[in-house]
Parts: structure tokens; C-alpha cells; sequence
């Protein structure tokens, strides 16, 4: 191992050391590192990408850490770029609002705030925001649309920093930074530190639940430390004096579930929406280790399925390319060992992806006009839990006959009807 990387022997949330592996995906390179040039082999660490339980708390944890410098300095996911987000961010923003009777006043502090696609839905509610985001980029281009960014990684400093600033904060979002954080107890302790006594601390973290009910093995990745279940979040909120309040499942990025909290003592009381999905994890068996090796299971014969499926196209001359320059989808496509073989490129709409190359199987990004251009017979979903966006996204490749292929939960093609096709083509 080398020195950007270490070891996890115990339990992130309950100290125990009784970790048992259940899910390896092998020697993967970090996959939000997209590389500028296609022969930059060399300069691209590998890690091992192993996934443990911990029969303690049921957390689940990777078996490395890597220094979250190394993955978060720049970072190119930019969280405007998806509309079904957008909407999201909105609707979050309306019903914090209106339960927590928000006024001008109060002030919203968001946690990883990426570009700011969710405070500058508070902002345009009228309240006052501040992010807090590590990679300079994005908190550039959130500062540059008029919302107050801290480059900063979020400890007890920077919520001191918020603080001395803006005051405490009535709201504190984090949306998909939890599973990033090592040190899960001094990010409860800083976000307990800024927030108001009668404040809430909202974050959404991927679902272990919807991981293991549709295999969704390709959202493990080196920036994601841990993959939760209701039970060890609540055990280390209570560890650090806050109180689960509310809890909800929702359908984005393949499934997630929202987490409300207030300190203890808070005038909120919790709903049973807490304790039904606790009962749900035990019901489902996630308490126990059978179902994870089951679902490991399954994950072999997802990579036996879609390379076998892609392979045998492309023996038969077909052009396949894939939508989606997402890590998730490099995290696929490296386990399935399809590479440039297989697969002639990778259409991404984020302009700061196009030009780059996939890290490790350096496929090149390209724009949506390649697509058009070269007309491949197949385009593989990669960021699946969008498809029906992408689909819309690429309606015209579909109306020329091209077929797109969902590879999770369960592998299907999808193709527009030639009736369709027919009445929507110039003749
Ligand atoms: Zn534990």
C-alpha cells in the first residue's frame, strides 16, 4: 500500500473489529480521476476495492481509506448538470421551508455543496445560504452564481469559520458527503457545533437497502467510505448527542434515503418512520451477513451477463459505445473488463469531461455530436438509475434506430417502435 492509502481495521461507527469481507471488485484505479492523456498508465494508482461488514453495528466500509486529498482537490462531478437533481434540490428546499417555517433571516448551510445546485434553490426561497466545498473548481463556479462559498473540508474549524461569519444555522444539508467521511463522529460533532438548538441537520446518503435489493454494486468506489443502513447511522448520531427524528426512502442516484436530526432536547418529535425502517433492515436480513453474500452472488453474474452480452455484439460487428462518463459506470466497465475492445467511446455532457480519458480502461469522452456522427448500433447506460433522462437526452440516436442497454438491476435493450420511428423520421 502505498503512503496516499491505509488500512481499515475497525468499525467507523462503533469501534468493533469483527469486519467481515463480503464484496471485492479488485484492484481499481480512482475513478473520478479522469486522465488527459490516453497513455498516462504510469501516473494511475490502483487500490484495492473491497467492501466489509461490520457484525458490531451493520455498517459497511471499504477496506481502504485513501487520503481525501488525493480524490477531492478537483473534483468533476458537477451536481447542475442532472435535472432530475435539480428538481430535487428544489423540492427538498420547498419542504424544509415549510416545516421548519423558514424566514429571510435563518440560515442555510450546506456541507459539500458542490456548484451550489441546492443552496441557490434556498437562495432563490429567500434565505440566507453558505456552502462549504474542498474542490476549488466547484466552489469557484458556486461563488461565481452569487452563493458564499468556504473552500474548506468540513471539521470543527470550518463550522467555527460559519459560524464567526453567518451566525448558527436553522438548516444543515449534506446530500452524498456522509459515505466520503472517514472521521463520521467529528463531522456529527462540527455539524452539532454550527447547528441552532432547534435547528435540523438534513443529509441524504446512497441506501444500503436499495444497494442489496438491486445489486447496485457499482456505486462502490475509493470517495465512498461507507454504505448505510438506517441502524449504524442512528448509533452514531446518538454517540455524538443528536436524535433521528425522521427518516425517508427516495429513488435518486439508485436510491437513497433522506435523514432528519436535531440535538437532543429539540422540540421535534421523531416519527415512526425511524423504527419502520429499522424493522425493515432486520426483516430484510441486513443485520446478518447471508444476504451480502448473496447479493456478492449476484454481482459475479452481472459481470458474466453484460460482458458476455457486449462481447458477442461486438464479435458480430457491432458498434457499441457507451452514455455517461460517470464513476459509477467506469466502476462497470472496469469490473466487466470491457474496454476499448468492446466499448469505441464514452459520450459524457459535462464539457470538462469531454477531451479526457476514462481511468483505467482509457476510453475517450466525447460530446453528444460524436454519437450523432458515428451512429454506434448500441449505447450502454452507464449512469442507469437516469435512464429514462438519458434516454430523453438522446431521443434522436433512438429515432435513427439506435438501441440503448440498461445493464442494472437486470440487463435490457430498449428501442424505439419502427412505428415510432417511422412517423418522427424525415423521409
Ligand atoms: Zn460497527
Amino acid at each position: 500500500m502505498t503512503g496516499i492509502a491505509r488500512n481499515i481495521n475497525k468499525c467507523r461507527v462503533c469501534g468493533g473489529e469483527d469486519l467481515v469481507p463480503y464484496l471485492d471488485l479488485g484492484m481499481m484505479p480512482l475513478v473520478n480521476r479522469y486522465l488527459s492523456r490516453p497513455d498516462a498508465d504510469a501516473a494511475e494508482p490502483r487500490f484495492p476495492l473491497k467492501v466489509l461488514l461490520c457484525r458490531g453495528c451493520s455498517l459497511s466500509q471499504l477496506s481502504v481509506v485513501v487520503d481525501p486529498k488525493v480524490l477531492f482537490s478537483e473534483y468533476d462531478y458537477y451536481s447542475s448538470i442532472s435535472q432530475t437533481f435539480q428538481r430535487h434540490c428544489e423540492l427538498l428546499a420547498e419542504s424544509l421551508k415549510r416545516e421548519m417555517n423558514l424566514t429571510p433571516e435563518d440560515l442555510v448551510v450546506e456541507i459539500a455543496s458542490n456548484d451550489g445546485c441546492m443552496l441557490s434553490k434556498f437562495k432563490a426561497l429567500g434565505m440566507r445560504v453558505r456552502g462549504v466545498e474542498p474542490a476549488k473548481n466547484l466552489a469557484k463556479v458556486a461563488e461565481a452564481r452569487g452563493l458564499p462559498t468556504l473552500c474548506e473540508f468540513w471539521d470543527s474549524d470550518a463550522a467555527k469559520m460559519v459560524e464567526a461569519s453567518d451566525g448558527k444555522a436553522k438548516v444543515v444539508v449534506a446530500t452524498n458527503v456522509l459515505a466520503h467521511v472517514d472521521d463520521l463522529h467529528g463531522f456529527i460533532r462540527a455539524v452539532k457545533e454550527v447547528l441552532h438548538p432547534q435547528g435540523v441537520f438534513v443529509f441524504e446518503v446512497p441506501y444500503m437497502v436499495h444497494f442489496i435489493d438491486r445489486t447496485e454494486f457499482d456505486t462502490t468506489y475509493h470517495e465512498h467510505l461507507s454504505y448505510f443502513l438506517l441502524r449504524p447511522l442512528q448509533r452514531a448520531l446518538e454517540a455524538n448527542g443528536m436524535r433521528v427524528i425522521d427518516a425517508l426512502e427516495f429513488a435518486i442516484h439508485g436510491g437513497s434515503i433522506r435523514v432528519i436530526a436535531q440535538i437532543e432536547g429539540g422540540n421535534l418529535q421523531p416519527k415512526s418512520s425511524v423504527q419502520e425502517l429499522i424493522r425493515l433492515e432486520q426483516e430484510k436480513g441486513l443485520f446478518d451477513t447471508a444476504a451480502y453474500f448473496l447479493c456478492a452472488e449476484r454481482v459475479k453474474l452481472i459481470r458474466e451477463e453484460l460482458s458476455v452480452f457486449l462481447k458477442g455484439l461486438k464479435g458480430r460487428g457491432r458498434k457499441i459505445a457507451a452514455y455517461g462518463a460517470s464513476a459509477k459506470g467506469n466502476i462497470l466497465l472496469n469490473y466487466c473488463g470491457l474496454g476499448p475492445e468492446t466499448i469505441d467511446f464514452v459520450v459524457d455532457d459535462t464539457p470538462a469531461k469531454q477531451g479526457k480519458f476514462y481511468p483505467g480502461n482509457h476510453l475517450p469522452i466525447v460530446s453528444k455530436d460524436v454519437l450523432h456522427r458515428e451512429k454506434p448500433d448500441y449505447l450502454l447506460l452507464l449512469a442507469w438509475n437516469f435512464a429514462d433522462e438519458l434516454m430523453k437526452n438522446t431521443a434522436e440516436y433512438g429515432l435513427l434506430g439506435g438501441r440503448w442497454v440498461i445493464p442494472i438491476p437486470a440487463l435490457q435493450v430498449v428501442a424505439v417502435s419502427p412505428e415510432k420511428r417511422r412517423h418522427a423520421t424525415p423521409e
